[in-house]
């Protein structure tokens, strides 16, 4: 009887530290999500006239210039000098 019920505790604690670290797991997940939003939402307040990567600036919080790239399209396309994401915008 005290041998099962040991047993049952065990497997208990056991569920307890899987369940803990699942856990700890979506709480970094929830941090780099709403770190990453963050960023996405204070984007536009770095622009201040320039285009700057919206990947640089969310990916690594780092503000890269985008520079003009000939385009033979009516698209405006720019390339991005430190990572080299590409964005076309059509006007
Ligand atoms: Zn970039």
């Amino acid at each position: 009887m005290a041998a099962r019920q040991e047993k049952r505790a065990a497997a208990f604690h056991q569920e307890y530290l899987e369940a803990q670290s699942r856990a700890e797991q979506i709480r970094t997940e929830r941090d780099t999500a709403s770190a990453a939003f963050e960023r996405f939402a204070s984007y536009h307040a770095q622009l201040d006239g320039d285009y700057c990567c919206p990947r640089c600036w969310i990916e690594r919080n780092a503000t890269a210039p985008l520079l003009p790239k000939p385009s033979s399209t009516r698209e405006d396309v720019f390339e991005c000098r430190d990572c080299g994401y590409r964005i076309a915008i059509a006007h």
